[in-house]
């Protein structure tokens, strides 16, 4: 198993402190992440300040800037720099951060987005925009990291035609290559469910204290996996994306719905704890035998 790191929702406006703290251990560990820049941020919602979201469809466009801002332009401009300096990459996540369609775009998981059903020319306009806000920085990215991983073929187009050359986006254990495109998986699992190649997706300012202790205990004992974004040996390890690799895509959506439902519904949530077992024999057993009770409410307000 190999990895790599992705911050998402950088921007002026991300709480500092919380940033620092995630760097601190990324520093410490020696990992060098992928940052996603939202070029130009409308969405209040991931300021670090409003640390309210815990859903990626909730959202508040913001109506100017200035407010809640963290960095000014010039401690931002140089913290960016920094951070390229040190190996870590950036990639260009959205423009404004504010979903205007309700399609789910080629992967399908989440029924909101900034670019998907949108025509092509309005696509290209708006990647465009962020590509040259975020080269006002004097940053020039060829990575793309979508707001909700949400985007569709006009996107892969527009992204293609502005020189962007891989997304950190798949739900396959490999990098593939579509349209001329490497995509980098990002399959969205718990760190105890990596296998393959995969990206560890965190939002620095949704991160609480438990938060980062997980990320530091699992650094502790995989930062020898941990890969940077290296373009080239990605891409030749990538293979063709075709039927198979859109078949396995498929189903890895259909096992994250799963467990999304299964992690929604407390009463089956709570029952698989009550149920768990490390000899899994015992645990199918208990299962069996104590499945009437699922019925019952008994298990909602366990824990
Ligand atoms: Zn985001």
């Amino acid at each position: 198993m190999h990895y790599l790191i992705r911050l998402d929702d950088i921007t002026p406006y991300m709480s500092k402190e919380k940033f620092e703290a995630v760097q601190a251990i990324l520093d410490k560990y020696r990992v060098r992440p992928i940052i996603g820049l939202v070029p130009d941020c409308r969405d209040d919602s991931i300021h670090g300040g409003t640390n309210a979201r815990r859903d990626d469809s909730i959202q508040c466009p913001l109506q100017e800037h200035g407010d809640g801002r963290e960095y000014s332009d010039g401690e931002y401009k140089l913290l960016l720099h920094e951070l390229i300096e040190k190996g870590w990459t950036v990639a260009q996540h959205g423009t404004y951060h504010v979903y205007e369609t309700k399609e789910s775009g080629l992967l399908g998981i989440n029924p909101f987005s900034e670019y998907a059903g949108l025509p092509y020319e309005a696509q290209y306009e708006k990647l465009k925009h962020g590509k040259d806000m975020l080269k006002d920085l004097g940053i020039e990215p060829a990575l793309f990291m979508a707001p909700g991983h949400t985007f569709d073929e006009n996107t892969l187009k527009a992204l293609k035609a502005l020189g962007f050359t891989a997304i950190t986006d798949g739900l396959y254990p490999k990098p593939y290559i579509r349209e001329d495109i490497l995509f980098v998986p990002c399959t969205l699992v718990a760190y105890d469910k990596l296998k393959g190649l995969d990206t560890i997706c965190l939002h620095p300012n949704l991160m609480n204290d438990k938060d980062m202790a997980d990320l530091e205990s699992f650094l502790k004992d995989h930062c020898n996996e941990a890969l940077s974004y290296n373009h080239e040996s990605l891409h030749q390890d990538a293979v063709n994306y075709g039927p198979f690799t859109a078949m396995a895509e498929k189903s890895a959506l259909k096992a994250r719905q799963r467990r999304d439902r299964i992690a929604h519904s407390m009463r089956l949530s709570n029952f698989m704890v009550c149920t768990d077992h490390p000899n899994s024999a015992i645990k199918w057993a208990k299962r069996i035998i104590m499945s009437p009770l699922l019925l019952s409410k008994r298990y909602d307000d366990i824990k």
